[in-house]
């Protein structure tokens, strides 16, 4: 039976003040998952206690390269031994090779004279077993440390990028669409927390709209503890919008408040940077000429994190994480209900302006739908 989890750290570029705060980050998301008196973080890697639980909720913790299971003794040769004749009688193999690392140089034997002996071991103990250094079906792993000793067989890989928050937040425009999830996903990769926005049309969305929502962020907490989703009625605003007199320009004047709303809430509440599952040139609101007119609104950074990607590969990460199913369930968007029948793919600064100026509601109605807004509070359940 193991007793340990060994974790590895990705990045390990990093060094000094970086390399710390990391640590400290992914020692805080790995207690989102598992008791503190389970975990120990060490400068160059981490433990929890073993169990099926723990090993599992690991698959969920961005910022660790690979793990393995471990068996953990003192590091004295015999309780090796024992643990070593105990692995070879329970796996099935043909070739093996063993991989010994002192990192302990007071240990009386070095690394190679360890891989000498416990192949010794290995052949001393079973019958027509060969030595492959190269692709063994069994490789055993020896870790020679101060105090103990960690065996293992397995790598499994894990998420790898940086710990969720590390990066600090980003206000994150979530659809019930295959892209804004993905997007969200690989934010969380690169460190950042995501803080969810969605807007709602009732009665033209109903509750399966929001019904989808709530369970694509139940899947996107679930690798960072907790989640905000900041909703949004922008009914009254959508008929406002409608009112415009160039319809081509809907989506266009409505995507700008999208955006000025996003800005709003992002400062409100200290958040640095707003993203989204844009995809350049995919739809018409996502032409260049599109996205300067529309982020123009915007005065923090607007990541975007599937610009270059093909739809095959946002799918391929979209059925990985299990947020696909939930995507291609039938709901009203937002968007389709409003969209015109020719809308404008080039729209243009001036015009925007323009129309805005006619629409001198405008931005009270985006301070209203920010005063109204429903703040829903997500956990993962482990
Ligand atoms: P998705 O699959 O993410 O909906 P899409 O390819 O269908 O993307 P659009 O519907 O044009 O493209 O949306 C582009 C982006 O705008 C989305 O990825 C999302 O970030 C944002 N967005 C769209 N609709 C909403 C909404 N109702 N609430 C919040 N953000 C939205
Ligand atoms: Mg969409």
């Amino acid at each position: 039976m193991y007793q340990k989890i060994l974790i590895r750290y990705g990045e390990l570029t990093l060094k000094g003040e970086n390399k710390k705060d990391f640590i400290q980050q992914l020692k805080k998301n790995i207690l989102m998952y598992i008791p503190k008196e389970e975990v120990k973080a060490e400068y160059d890697r981490a433990f929890v206690n073993y169990s099926e639980k723990n090993l599992e909720n690991l698959k969920y913790v961005f910022g660790i390269s690979s793990y393995s299971p471990v068996y953990e003794v003192s590091s004295d040769l015999a309780a090796i031994e024992n643990v070593v004749t105990n692995i070879i009688k329970e796996k099935e193999f043909g070739s093996f090779a063993i991989d010994a690392r002192r990192h302990n140089k007071n240990f009386h034997m070095t690394s190679a004279e360890l891989n000498m002996y416990f192949g010794g071991v290995v052949l001393k103990n079973t019958e027509n077993k060969t030595v492959n250094l190269k692709t063994p079906d069994l490789r055993i792993y020896i870790e020679i440390r101060d105090k103990n000793t960690y065996i293992f067989t397995d790598y499994i890989y894990a998420l790898g990028g940086m710990p969720v928050h590390s990066s600090g937040k980003t206000l994150h425009l979530i659809s019930g669409g295959i892209d804004s999830p993905v997007a969200a996903h690989l934010l969380q990769k690169r460190g950042l927390k995501v803080v969810f926005l969605n807007f709602i049309t009732p009665p033209h969305t109903d509750k399966a709209t929001t019904d989808k929502i709530d369970q694509i962020i139940d899947v996107i907490t679930k690798y960072q503890g907790e989640a905000t989703l900041f909703q949004v009625n922008y009914t009254k605003l959508m008929n406002y919008i409608g009112l415009v007199s160039n319809q081509k320009y809907k989506i266009t004047l409505m995507r700008r408040s999208f955006y000025r709303i996003a800005n709003k809430i992002a400062q409100k509440y200290n958040i640095k940077a707003i993203s989204n599952g844009e995809n350049l040139a995919q739809v018409a609101s996502q032409t260049l000429e599109s996205i300067y007119t529309i982020s123009e609104v915007c005065t923090i950074p607007v990541f975007r994190p599937l610009l270059s990607f093909d739809k095959n590969e946002t799918i391929k990460i979209a059925e990985k994480i299990n947020t696909m199913p939930i995507s291609i369930q039938k709901a009203c968007e937002t968007c389709e209900l409003f969209a015109p029948r020719n809308p404008v793919t080039k729209p243009s600064r001036e015009e925007a302006h323009r129309l805005e100026e006619e629409l001198n509601l405008l931005d009270s109605l985006e301070d209203e739908a920010i005063e109204n807004m429903e703040i829903k509070h997500y956990l993962i359940n482990n």
